[in-house]
């Protein structure tokens, strides 16, 4: 039941989460940030960057054919993004659920999107959503240098292992 600390940190698996411009512009960054850090997941990397239209079509290539992809990577890319990865057991599924669902107007009272957001287009935060997503997400808004491996402290409490 109890496992060695190390072990158990090389199994923990990453997400790409972004404050979108939107999130950016009304002061929601440390409103966002605290959710995922008092929940337990730990910060692995982290910067503020303004996309290109290029790279925000990438970002979104599985929707290139929905009719908002050219507005949605017009709004990515209007303004600073902050790009994070968090770690943690659990993190990708589980940070969809903080985020609450795509439309604000759907997500419950308690989620990131149904607390502070209203219409679909202006939802202040991206997840990824799923393994292999998450895997693609971070490649491409991170150099493997930009993610720092860190003991924490927390983790045997969070966790229970040695
Ligand atoms: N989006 C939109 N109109 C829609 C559906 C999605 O503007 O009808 C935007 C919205 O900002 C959403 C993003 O496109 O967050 C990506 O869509 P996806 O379905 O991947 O939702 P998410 O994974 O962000 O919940
Ligand atoms: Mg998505």
């Amino acid at each position: 039941m109890f496992q060695d600390q190390e072990a158990h940190a090389a199994e923990l698996e990453r997400t790409f989460i972004a404050i979108k411009p939107d999130g950016v512009q009304r002061g929601l960054i440390a409103e966002i940030i605290s959710r995922f850090e008092r929940k337990g997941y730990k910060l692995v990397a982290i910067k503020l960057i303004v996309p290109s239209k290029e790279f925000a079509q990438t970002h979104y290539h599985d929707l290139k054919d929905r009719p908002f992809f050219n507005g949605l990577c017009d709004f990515l890319s209007s303004g600073p993004v902050l790009a994070m990865v968090w770690e943690g057991e659990g993190v990708i599924k589980y940070g969809r659920k903080l985020i609450g669902t795509t439309d604000p107007q759907k997500s419950e009272p308690g989620t990131i999107r149904g607390d502070l957001a209203v219409v679909v287009g202006r939802n202040i935060i991206h997840g990824s959503d799923g393994p292999e997503t998450a895997r693609n997400e971070i490649a491409l808004w991170f150099e493997p240098s930009e993610l720092v491996s860190y003991a924490s402290n927390a983790e045997k409490w969070l966790y229970g292992v040695n």
